[in-house]
């Protein structure tokens, strides 16, 4: 018991951390895509920057206001993508959402540093906050120009 404890403490500090100080937090100009992403439901509101290097993502920056799990969600996200072939960050964000979304309460393992946010999934309410920014990259790699959001 004492581990699982030690570990939401962990996990919620990295939460903190990154929401507080979200990690490449500014504006990318210029920018080869630059796409908004909108979850009204909790009022999270994104701009998401991305530069492109042949077949590797070459930075990506993000600005924008929300909860905490939105803005934890897109600095840990920046954090795993930056300097990653694009394949590998398709499967990144493929394997994100699908473990965030399909079930709710889902058990699977949560890659990499999102596994700090792999709580919100008791609360379906709050998973859109933790894949929106991955749903907005999506688009971004999609080449859409467009705004992104969680409800039609
Ligand atoms: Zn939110």
């Amino acid at each position: 018991m004492a581990e699982t404890q030690d570990l939401v403490t962990l996990y919620r500090q990295t939460v903190l951390d990154h929401s507080r100080q979200p990690r490449n937090f500014r504006r990318l100009d210029p920018a080869d895509r630059t796409i908004v992403g909108h979850n009204p439901l909790c009022g999270d509101k994104m701009t998401l920057y991305l530069n492109i290097d042949q077949d590797r993502i070459e930075d990506l920056a993000f600005e924008g206001t929300g909860c905490a799990i939105s803005m934890a969600s897109a600095s840990i996200m920046t954090e795993m993508l930056r300097h990653r072939a694009l394949d590998e960050v398709q499967h990144e964000i493929e394997s994100v959402i699908g473990t965030f979304e399909p079930h709710g309460q889902d058990d699977t393992p949560i890659a990499g540093a999102m596994a700090a946010l792999g709580g919100v999934r008791a609360y379906p309410s709050r998973i859109k906050c933790a894949t929106l920014a991955w749903k907005t990259l999506a688009a971004a790699l999609q080449n859409q120009n467009t705004t992104v959001t969680t409800e039609d």
